[in-house]
C-alpha cells in the first residue's frame, strides 16, 4: 500500500506522523471517509468541499487547493489500484509543541491512506441491525458542533463502546435535549407513510454526503422529506428506519431498544432506496484512471 503524506508516497510501514502533530496531541485536525466504485470516487467534490469547511470552521489553513486535494485523492487511489475502496484522508494541525496552542504548529498535514475494504458484512443488509440508543448524548454544537468532521471522535468512541457493551454493532445517539441526533458514524433515518424524516443539522447530526443524496432520490421518487425534532417514540413507531454512511452506505434497522421496527426485516421504501443508491454509486463519480 502506498500512503500520501504531504505530496509523498510511503510505504505503510514508514507512513508516520510526528507525536508532536497535534493532530495526535489534541485530536486537532479534520477528516473525510470517502468511497470509490467502479473505478470512480464518489461525490468527490462533496467530500473536499466539506473538508473545507470542517477546515474553515477550526482556522485551519490547508495547505492544498481544491483542486490539488481532488487530485491528491484520485491520484492516491490510481497509485493503489483502487477500484473499490474506502478513502481516508485527513489533514492534522501538523508538528508544534506540547503545549495545546495551535499557533506553534506551522504546518498542517495532509495524508490520503486508500484501501480495499468493505465496512459490514452482507448479512446487516439482508436481516437489518438491532441498535440501541445509549447514555453518551452528542456533543453539544455550542462545545464542538458535530457538524466539524474533526479528528476528535472521543464522543462518537464512547458511544460505540456502549452499542458494544450492549451486544450491537451501531447505537442511536441523543443530542442533549433528548432529541435523536445520528448514529456513532452514520446519519438516521425513518419512514412513515409517505414521509422520510431525519433529524437536522441543528439536531446534532454530520451534514452526511449520503444523507444529501439519500434525500435527493427520495425526493425524486415522489416522497417527502422533512427535518422534524425526533423522539425516541418516533423511532419505536416509524414503519422503517435505516442509516446512511460513507462507509454503511444504507442499513435497515430493526429494531431499537428492544422495539421491533415496522415488520422486522428491511421495508420496501428502504429497500427501494438501496437499489437506486447502488445504480448511482455503480455509475457516477470521478473517474480514476482516466
Ligand atoms: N455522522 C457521523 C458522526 C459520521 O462520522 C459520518 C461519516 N462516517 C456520518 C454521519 C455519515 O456521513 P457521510 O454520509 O458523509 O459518510
Amino acid at each position: 500500500m502506498k500512503i500520501y503524506i504531504d505530496g509523498k508516497y510511503y510505504d505503510q510501514k514508514n507512513a508516520k506522523i510526528s507525536v508532536f502533530d497535534h493532530g495526535l496531541l489534541y485530536g486537532d485536525g479534520i477528516f473525510e471517509g470517502i468511497r470509490a466504485y467502479n473505478g470512480r470516487v464518489f461525490k468527490l467534490k462533496e467530500h473536499i468541499d466539506r473538508l473545507f469547511d470542517s477546515a474553515k470552521s477550526i482556522l485551519l489553513s490547508l495547505p492544498l487547493s481544491h483542486a490539488e486535494m481532488m487530485r491528491a485523492v484520485v491520484e492516491t487511489c490510481r497509485r493503489n489500484k483502487i477500484r473499490d475502496g474506502y478513502i481516508r484522508l485527513l489533514v492534522t494541525r501538523g508538528v508544534g509543541t506540547l503545549g495545546l496552542n495551535p499557533n506553534r504548529c506551522k504546518s498542517p498535514s495532509v495524508v490520503v491512506i486508500a484501501d480495499k475494504m468493505q465496512l459490514y458484512p452482507e448479512e446487516f443488509y439482508q436481516k437489518g441491525l438491532d441498535i440501541i440508543t445509549v447514555p453518551t448524548t452528542r456533543n453539544l454544537h455550542s462545545a464542538l458542533n458535530p457538524a466539524i468532521k474533526s479528528l476528535n471522535y472521543l464522543n462518537n468512541v464512547l458511544a460505540k463502546i456502549e452499542a458494544n457493551n450492549g451486544g450491537c454493532e451501531e447505537a442511536v445517539m441523543l443530542n442533549s435535549q433528548g432529541f435523536v441526533a445520528e448514529c456513532t458514524g452514520d446519519n438516521l433515518f425513518i419512514v412513515k407513510g409517505n414521509q422520510l424524516s431525519t433529524p437536522s443539522l441543528a439536531a446534532g447530526a454530520l451534514y452526511g454526503i449520503t444523507r444529501q443524496v439519500v434525500i435527493d432520490l427520495a425526493k425524486e421518487s415522489g416522497l417527502t422529506v422533512a427535518e422534524p425534532n425526533l423522539t425516541r417514540y418516533d423511532l419505536f413507531i416509524a414503519d422503517e428506519c435505516f442509516l446512511t454512511g460513507t462507509g454503511a452506505e444504507i442499513i435497515s434497522e430493526v429494531k431499537i431498544d428492544g422495539r421491533v421496527i415496522g415488520s422486522g426485516t428491511p421495508g420496501p421504501v428502504t429497500r427501494g432506496l438501496v437499489e437506486k443508491f447502488r445504480a448511482l454509486t455503480n455509475a457516477s463519480g470521478q473517474s480514476i484512471y482516466d
